[in-house]
């Protein structure tokens, strides 16, 4: 008999949490989020389920009755965090995935269609910088040949982290006929609709950039403050520049990683990194914010006499989820159909050509990336039967 939500949510709070800040910490490839992957196997093995690989890590484990045959219906999400992330931004699609499997066979609803839960790897981009690596590879939208040579922070590639892990040859999306993703709403949307479950229209465009500020490195004492140039503060005004910009247009900017040389107290710095994070309604909108903020901050190292250049490290387009599916899902249910700022694998998967819609389950504080995310167990509850329901309304 295979564990039900609840005890399989048990069996996932200890893995990859910190014990000074209750978040996780479930980097790809990393020791927290291999055990999470030899949960997800074991747990598919348990229900009978057929598991299948990639070269690239991700997994998709089937659930093939006899007698199942044409496109199949994927759902499932992802296993990894970002940097002290919360518990529910992607195990929540996976294990509301296999405990909708057991619904459905307590049902006694065999589908006609093959019905697969998917877990893709390094889905938030915290260790190799490339957000959906995982879908990416898998849909194509993303080379191999660039992907393989991307680096974490110690300087491991992707292609000498995936050599350790297990992998296969299947191309599993090879007989997918649509892919729905519940996931965990990050935002307060469905709090103030005061529903449980909710599905979405769209996914706003994103971008992620490099900002290299350079200027010169000084004695913190002995410089006098007029002959300095120091890359800290075209970078802190850069990031005020950001804030006020996305605020005044309705848009999202956030500065969240920097890397400071050399990093002493009592030292001017030769250089700053910094990464803007930014999305906005659609991809003109998305274009007007990062050419207003580098306006600002090339003008501001122009006083400054320092160095700015600005690279694009990814930007995604937005994505509109499948109108017809999403009807077929939401509107028996009277769903509400709301949009989403944050990026997913259905995104991915949707700009790859297969129809796809994506579930949400409330999110009290609406807080996300964050210790302090959370969903209320009977609204986790609520998400197996809509994601069951949903499995149940396509594969038969
Ligand atoms: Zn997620």
């Amino acid at each position: 008999m295979p564990a039900d939500f609840e005890a399989m949510w048990r069996d996932l709070a200890p893995v990859g949490r910190s014990a000074s800040s209750g978040g996780y910490f479930r980097q790809p490839f990393t020791t927290a989020e291999r055990e999470l992957d030899v949960w997800f196997t074991e747990q598919c093995k348990a229900r009978g389920l057929e598991v299948e690989r990639d070269r690239f890590g991700n997994t998709v484990a089937w659930w093939r009755p006899a007698g199942a045959a044409g496109p199949a219906v994927l759902t499932g999400s992802h296993l990894d965090s970002v940097l002290d992330g919360g518990a529910y931004d992607g195990p929540l699609g996976v294990v509301t995935a296999l405990a909708a499997v057991d619904v459905l066979r307590d049902r006694g609803v065999t589908p006609a269609r093959p019905v697969g839960v998917g877990v893709f790897v390094e889905e938030e981009g915290s260790r190799f910088g490339l957000a959906c690596l995982g879908s990416r590879l898998a849909t194509g939208a993303t080379d191999w040949a660039i992907a393989r040579t991307l680096t974490d922070r110690a300087g491991v590639a992707v292609e000498d982290a995936l050599a350790e892990v297990a992998r296969g040859d299947a191309d599993l999306l090879r007989d997918v006929g649509c892919f729905v993703e519940l996931h965990v709403e990050q935002g307060r949307d469905l709090v103030d609709r005061d529903v449980a479950v909710g599905a979405a229209s769209a996914i706003w465009p994103h971008g992620r950039y490099r900002f290299d500020f350079t200027g010169e490195a000084n004695h913190a004492g002995t410089t006098r403050m007029e002959d300095r140039r120091d890359p800290m503060l075209t970078y802190a005004m850069t990031v005020l520049a950001a804030n006020e910009q996305a605020r005044l247009a309705g848009q999202r900017a956030t500065f969240g990683r920097v890397d400071v040389r050399p990093n002493g107290t009592n030292a001017v710095p030769s250089a700053v990194t910094a990464w803007l994070d930014a999305r906005a309604e659609t991809p003109e909108h998305l274009d007007a914010l990062l050419a207003d903020v580098e306006r600002v901050a090339q003008e501001r190292a122009g006083l400054d006499r320092t160095g700015l250049v600005v690279t694009p490290e990814s930007v995604s387009g937005a994505v509109h989820f499948d109108a017809d599916l999403t009807r077929r899902i939401a509107e028996p249910h009277g769903w509400p159909v709301i949009p989403t700022m944050a990026g997913h694998d259905a995104g991915v998967l949707s700009a790859a050509g297969i129809p796809t819609a994506m579930l949400f389950v409330r999110n009290p504080t609406g807080v996300s990336h964050s210790p302090d995310e959370h969903a209320e167990t009977a609204d986790c509850l609520a998400g197996v039967e809509a994601l069951a329901d949903t499995l149940a309304g396509l594969a038969t």
